[in-house]
């Protein structure tokens, strides 16, 4: 269960920030995750659900709002970036594999709502 992972580190972070704030409760969570990430949002969502009425003061009953973030591959041979999601590791404009992916692998607490 990766989600879970994940869900506890957000969990962590955003009492961290909520504690540094003097902040008693959050009630909104908002969370970019990369669209090629190893991360499901359906079960990113589940495991929140329970983590937060379970296993948090600060958050509970907290929304988890999951924005995307588009996966964008760079080719090393023609400079050019394209859709990682349509094209995959082969560049659509010349056919090299000499390609990385620049954005798309990531989750990032985006923004914190506190009531
Ligand atoms: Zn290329």
């Amino acid at each position: 269960m990766h989600e879970l992972g994940v869900t506890f580190t957000v969990i962590k972070r955003v009492e961290e920030v909520a504690r540094e704030n003097n902040v008693k409760h959050i009630c909104k969570v908002t969370l970019s995750l990369g669209e090629v990430s190893t991360v499901i949002p359906e079960q990113l969502i589940d495991c929140w659900n329970w983590a937060v009425n379970n296993k948090s003061e600060i958050l509970s009953n907290c929304e988890l709002v999951i924005e995307p973030i588009e996966a964008i591959t760079y080719c090393s041979d023609c400079k050019k970036e394209y859709n990682t999601i349509k094209y995959g590791k082969i560049c659509p404009y010349c056919a090299s594999s000499h390609t990385w992916l620049k954005q798309g692998n990531e989750f990032i607490i985006k923004d914190v709502t506190a009531d």
